[in-house]
């Protein structure tokens, strides 16, 4: 049963990738995410909660350079 939930929770989370080629660590996303799924370290913008993203796109439109990418 827990695994049964557990794999309804995998399905069912976004997936957040962000391309370190791309970003220029304006931290627009660090701004902009409703639910800190990002944060700074060492100068660099990474994906620290991605079990919180819900999905709202946000990041994605702001991103000035095409950075981010969400997958529902
Ligand atoms: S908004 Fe895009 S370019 Fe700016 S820090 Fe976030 S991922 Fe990098
Ligand atoms: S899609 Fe929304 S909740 Fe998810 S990381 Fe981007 S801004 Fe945050």
């Amino acid at each position: 049963m827990i695994n049964i939930l557990k794999k309804r929770v995998d399905e069912t989370m976004p997936e957040v990738h962000l391309d370190q080629e791309k970003c220029i660590n304006c931290k627009t996303c660090i701004r902009t995410c409703p639910m800190g799924v990002y944060k700074e370290e060492s100068d660099t913008v990474t994906v620290a909660a991605a079990d919180e993203c819900i999905a709202c796109m946000g990041c994605v439109a702001a991103c000035p350079t095409g950075a981010i990418e969400v997958i529902e």
